[in-house]
């Protein structure tokens, strides 16, 4: 068995992901998501620009022929070459398995080492900020492939990541990681059992086995699919024998404390309550002071609900961003004002067609929302605030004029999430709009699309690319406008 570090990497975010690598038919998986695309074009190109400044020899060998590699990076090696880019590092451990390491530079530095007084040390480069766990746990398993070849484990390991200076691994706490890390990995993947679905969105949006994986867990109506379940909740619970929706919906919440926290026992039942009735259900709160069993009298949806900051007025503002993040920039500024005396609703895209534009849109937004100075400015998540004092600091927006501004934000998402209980697979603005029956004019398109898409625009000049994205920023303030009013309707009729 070969076990890689993209392997060892799958497996520590999924282990289902890295079983199915190893023994699925490749054919079933997903064709890779542009987003995903630009991710490998990205990194590949950070690391040909940071390996360029080096001074480097390649070893030459076929394409993926790791033996070839890993000889001729020892060839390399022995002859002390100071830097070599693209290694091959192989090394047979017990039961027949190969480890192999591919780190993006060895270099040498001074020691006693299988080829002389020297040894090498391992650089991997990263598109991220920050040093992961995952990035060390590799620098740690190429550093043990490396103590193999040369007899001596390297000094250290380096990380060079987007920012400023290298980042040193501590191999001392990596290594005893990684290895438990490896030997699981081994073992899971030598019995040949399938491990169990779990649906994580952050985890699986971007997985390659998502459909098939999604497919298995909407036949058995697994219950990862309900929100809130988390792999760490989702363990607790099945030591409680909770291991479907409907169970859970039954559960009292006495029969999950020892596992849950009262709050979290109290909303997942109501979640699962909801996606068993189909219906919407208000978020109870446990009262202060009570116990829980006396929560758990009312076990029924309408004990208190959460206070609700839902406002509404004559004209109203629903606030949409699309952004770049790896140029820092937040390109399209989208505001659907609705007036409800008029009966009318105006979409304005406030558009940065060219990066340096940005400062001419955040004044042209300044300028609308003063258009109407009482109006709430209705958004979908955090981002929205975070950007306004992101840009009014950057754009020197006087302090008062910005703190006036954000009061009157209101995060639709937030509302929602302190409230209601929908039968939902996700919180997200495309699944809860959805569910009220609001469809996106462009089905398939999504943030990370739309970040391709301007990367287009600006790479070929091609029109077509901004009005897709003006066309989905505007469905995206649409449907915060329809989950809003959907969510004011509902909190008044079940007071
Ligand atoms: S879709 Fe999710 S559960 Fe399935 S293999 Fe990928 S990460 Fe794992």
């Amino acid at each position: 068995m070969l076990l890689t570090d993209e392997l060892l990497l799958d497996y520590k975010r999924c282990r289902r992901r890295a079983f199915l690598d190893t023994y699925k038919d490749s054919s079933q998986q997903d064709s890779e998501q542009d987003f995903l695309l630009k991710l490998l074009d990205d990194s590949r190109n950070y690391k040909k620009a940071v390996i360029t400044t080096a001074n480097y020899k390649r070893p030459s060998y076929p394409w993926r022929d790791w033996e070839a590699g890993a000889k001729a990076t020892w060839e390399l090696m022995q002859q002390g070459t100071e830097r070599i880019a693209g290694a091959v590092l192989l090394t047979q451990i017990k039961g027949g398995v190969t480890l192999l390491s591919t780190p993006d530079l060895l270099e040498i530095q001074p020691g006693q080492s299988n080829f002389g007084d020297w040894i090498y040390v391992p650089t991997n480069i990263k598109l991220g900020k920050r040093p992961k766990q995952e990035y060390k746990i590799l620098s740690a398993f190429c550093s043990q492939i490396l103590r193999a070849i040369q007899g001596v484990w390297p000094t250290t390991a380096w990380l060079i990541l987007r920012r400023p200076n290298p980042y040193a691994v501590n191999l001392e706490t990596s290594v005893p990681l990684m290895q438990e890390l490896v030997l699981e990995c081994i073992d899971t993947l030598l019995q040949r059992q399938e491990p169990e679905v779990f649906i994580s969105r952050q985890k699986c949006s971007l997985c390659h086995w998502y459909s098939s994986c999604y497919a298995i867990a909407q036949q058995e109506q697994h219950i990862s699919l309900l929100p809130g379940v988390t792999p760490r909740r989702y363990q607790d619970l099945q030591a409680l024998g909770v291991t479907t929706v409907e169970s859970l919906a039954a559960s009292t919440i006495s029969t999950l404390e020892p596992a849950l926290e009262p709050e979290v026992a109290l909303n997942l039942v109501t979640q699962a309550k909801s996606t068993v009735y189909k219906q919407a259900l208000l978020t109870p709160k446990p009262p202060d002071g009570k116990t829980n069993s006396e929560c758990e009298q009312g076990n029924s949806p309408s004990l208190i609900v959460h206070t609700n900051n839902l406002p509404t007025a004559p004209i109203e503002l629903y606030f949409d961003i699309e952004a770049q993040p790896d140029l820092n920039l937040d390109y399209l500024l989208g505001v659907l004002v609705v007036d409800k005396l008029n009966h009318t609703e105006n979409f304005h895209c406030l558009l940065a067609e060219h990066p340096d534009d940005e400062v001419l849109i955040w004044k042209q937004f300044l300028a609308l929302v003063w258009l109407y100075p009482e109006a709430p400015i209705f958004h979908f998540s955090e981002y929205e605030a975070e950007t306004v004092k992101r840009l009014g600091s950057v754009y020197k927006t006087p302090q008062l004029h910005l703190e006036t501004l954000l009061s009157r934000f209101v995060d639709v998402h937030k509302q929602v999430m302190n409230t209601v209980k929908l039968p939902v697979e996700s919180y997200s603005l495309k699944h809860l709009a959805r569910w009220l029956g609001f469809e996106w004019r462009d089905a398939e398109m999504n943030g990370s699309h739309t970040v391709c898409l301007y990367d287009q625009w600006l790479d070929t000049g091609n029109r077509s690319c901004l009005d897709i994205i003006q066309r989905y920023n505007e469905d995206d303030c649409r449907a915060t406008y329809k989950l809003k009013d959907w969510l004011g309707k509902f909190l008044i009729s079940n007071k």
